[in-house]
Order: C-alpha cells, then structure tokens, then sequence
C-alpha cells in the first residue's frame, strides 16, 4: 500500500443510502490520486454500496470494521473474514478500542481474527491503544507492544503488503483530545522497533497509522510527525466534505 494511509472508520454511521451519497460526493472531489492509499471502513451494511462506488478506483480500499474468527457456523450476527472478502473488502479492522472496551474483545480474540483475515488473503489492521489509566501510570509502552505481539501472535510472517497497525490512545478516540505529533511519533517509534524486533527491517514497509481525534485541522502536522505514516479517523471522516479535507492532506512522503 502506499503510504501514507488514510482510513476512514465509519463506526455505527452512514448506511445504504448515506454511504451511497458520501461515496458519489467524496469520488467526485477526490481525482485518482498513486501518492496514498485511501481505506473505508463502512458498516457491514453499506459495504457492497461502498465496492460498488469504488470499483476502478484501485487507490481506494473497501474495509470491514469487525469479522468472526470462525469461516461460518453458528454465530447469529457474526460476519466472517470469507464472506466479507466475497463482498469486497479488502481490509479488515481487528481490535478497534470500541471492539475491545465496549464490547470486550481480547488479545486472544485478536489474534484469532488476524489468523481469520490472512487465511482469506484479506489484509488486516490491528489497533492497539492504552488507556488514560495506563497512561497515566506510565505503562503505554508496555500496553501497545504487548496488544501488537499478543494480536500477532498467530500470524507471525507479516508482510506489509498483509498488515497495517493503528496506534489508537484510547483516551483519544471520540473525545476531542490528540495525541500530540511529537507523542504519537514517540510512540510510533517504540512500535517500529518492536516490529523490527520481530521480524527484522523487512517490517520497515508496513505502514503505522495513528489514530484519535483526527480532524481537517490537525491531519497535517500529524501525518508530517516521524514514523507516523498514515491516519485512521473516526468522527471526521462520516461526512464526506470533512473526509474529502483529509484524505487530500499534504504529506511529507
Ligand atoms: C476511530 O474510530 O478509529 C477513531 C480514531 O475515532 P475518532 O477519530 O472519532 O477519535
């Protein structure tokens, strides 16, 4: 994928119809561009609305937001890496801080869903994140380093064209609050190293986003801190017109 990375998580926002209308709106601003890679995650609803606005647009990804680690079976409500793949998506989202802290998604489950994710040759993006507790406690790095080896944990030949990672403070999703780019680069750095501890200077390609109250304002700055090489965004990133000031960002790479 080329850097930088600019993903857009819908979260519980924009189903068939608003996914239809932010497509043709943002499609419409945003000519094809080869200097960045732009991923939309859409609720599992609106995906097939999303692959269809998107289809020759290869600088744009259709995402899942959450899969099943099982292929199929008995799990009412459950979306699995297969049929998601089958739909159009070309990432999958793993442990986004509201999976793990709404909804109590663990390291384990983590992992599994990456297995799930590369088993169907769908790349896959793992969120790690501390909280404002950990924080403040001063147990960051120890927190992200060890959600990115636990989640990893049974996928361990990562290759960057498979695997994204998001570094997502949780005191920072939804709450106005951002990291500051020198934090966000610092923690970033501490990631990098981990990755290269793990599999060495090929892990140089896989892309590190940074994610937490990201808006048009602050896009620039962030993406132009060291080792921060892409942007994963929530809120700013439902309405195309606030989306389309983002992916269109001026960036250092
Ligand atoms: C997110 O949902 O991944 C996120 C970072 O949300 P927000 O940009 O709203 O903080």
């Amino acid at each position: 994928m080329k850097r930088p990375v600019l993903a857009a998580n819908w979260k519980m926002n924009n189903g068939p119809s608003a996914a239809k209308a932010f497509m043709d709106a943002f499609l419409a601003g945003y000519a094809p561009r080869d200097d960045r890679t732009i991923i939309i995650f859409p609720p599992a609803l609106s995906l097939t609305t999303v692959v269809a606005a998107a289809t020759g647009r290869n600088d744009v990804l259709p995402g899942i937001q959450n899969i099943h680690w099982a292929e199929k079976g008995a799990f009412t409500g459950e979306i699995s890496a297969p049929m998601a793949k089958d739909a159009g998506a070309r990432v999958a989202l793993v442990g986004h801080s509201e999976r793990r802290h709404v909804f109590g998604e663990t390291d384990a489950q983590c992992a599994k869903k990456c297995l799930a994710a590369s088993r169907a040759n769908m790349a896959f993006m793992l969120c790690v994140g501390e909280t404002i507790q950990q924080r403040e406690a001063g147990e960051t790095e120890r927190v992200v380093t060890h959600q990115l080896r636990e989640g990893v944990s049974q996928t361990p030949n990562l290759i960057s064209a498979d695997f994204l990672l998001a570094y997502e403070p949780v005191w920072a999703i939804g709450t106005g609050l951002t990291a500051s780019a020198g934090d966000a680069s610092a923690i970033h750095t501490v990631l990098r190293s981990e990755l290269r501890q793990m599999i060495g200077t090929r892990s140089d390609d896989i892309p590190i986003l940074y994610g937490g109250s990201v808006s048009p304002t602050n896009a620039a700055s962030l993406l132009a801190a060291p080792e921060v090489d892409g942007l994963l965004v929530g809120g700013a990133s439902v309405e195309a017109s606030s989306w389309l000031a983002i992916a269109q960002t001026i960036s250092p790479y």
